[in-house]
């Protein structure tokens, strides 16, 4: 870098500067938000693909920086790993939308389930399994309702994370790959681990229109899951092109911007109230 003209060399390192000043900024206002609920919980519908129905809500983190603005959760949750907060504000979450499903259930709604994700770091970490025994039991939701959102990277360290899937089985809860088809070289482990249902990633709904390739890629995951006894839902679905493409493959589950974007507690009640009324 020393050789670059004076401008440029400046200009790094000022880039450099606000990067890092933005990271340290982001770091000490998450901590701030890990302890004052600063991080707030948004719930988007899962859709019933035939009836039109919701089944449940995936519990999805939203924090708001007092100064910075909203920061989205692709920027704030690897932070979070990185500084180790995320295991104080993943129980945060988990609480938080247990209760809320709990509430919806006081209130006469018929939702199958919450849906909650969960990190690798999480995920590991050796107080996980009595969290979330704990926050079932203090929110009073029955461990079949809750669904556990993994992604493959948790289960390529298979040594570590088997015993931890095995003893939240045993306990009831159902666990989710996610981002399925995304980033992992191997499917054995599909067959080993004990799963409820694979999560079709956008990447491949987004282009069901335009690309046989990707249409491959979605029959045969519904085929697979089908065959190995799995629940499949489809994620990113944004257009009816999209979801009849799925009805007519049998993928029986969607989430997407064609129903409804990420919602916050008060406009899900509103929409669950309406959908009810229907
Ligand atoms: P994800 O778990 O794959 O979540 C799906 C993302 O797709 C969400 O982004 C959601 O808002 C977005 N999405 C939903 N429908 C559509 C659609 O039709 N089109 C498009 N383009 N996008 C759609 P979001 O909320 O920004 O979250 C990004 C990622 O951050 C999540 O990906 C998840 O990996 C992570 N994340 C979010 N909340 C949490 C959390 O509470 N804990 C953990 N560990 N990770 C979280
Ligand atoms: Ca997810
Ligand atoms: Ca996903
Ligand atoms: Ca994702």
């Amino acid at each position: 870098a020393k050789q670059m003209g004076g401008g440029q060399y400046c200009f790094y390192t000022e880039e450099m500067d606000q990067h890092i000043t933005r990271k340290l900024q982001l770091e000490n206002g998450l901590r701030k938000a890990v302890e004052k609920e600063g991080i707030d919980v948004y719930y988007q519908p899962q859709v019933d693909v035939y009836s039109g129905k919701i089944i449940g809500f995936e519990a999805l983190a939203r924090w708001s920086h007092p100064e910075l603005g909203f920061i989205g959760p692709d920027e704030f949750i690897p932070l979070a790993e990185e500084t180790k907060l995320i295991v104080p504000l993943g129980e945060k979450i988990l609480f938080e939308a247990c209760h809320q499903y709990r509430q919806w259930i006081n209130e006469g709604h018929n939702l199958e389930r919450i849906s909650v994700n969960l990190s690798a770091i999480q995920f590991m970490d050796p107080t996980i399994v009595s969290t979330v025994e704990r926050v079932l039991k203090e929110t009073g939701v029955a461990p079949e309702h809750l669904e556990i959102e993994l992604t493959e990277s948790i289960v390529q360290d298979s040594i570590q994370a088997l015993p931890v899937m095995n003893r939240m089985k045993t306990m009831g809860v159902q666990l989710a790959l996610d981002d399925f088809g995304t980033g992992f070289s191997s499917l054995s482990y599909l067959k080993d681990f004990p799963l409820d249902t694979l999560k079709v990633d956008r990447s491949f709904i987004q282009t069901i229109h335009e690309n046989e390739k990707d249409r491959a890629v979605v029959d045969t995951v519904i085929q697979l899951a089908e065959r190995l006894g799995l629940s499949v839902i489809a994620e990113g679905v944004e257009t009816e092109v999209q979801l009849d493409y799925l009805r007519s493959h049998g993928c029986a589950e969607y989430q997407g911007y064609v129903f409804s974007k990420p919602l916050n507690k008060t406009e899900a009640s509103a929409l669950l109230t309406r959908s009810m009324a229907m």
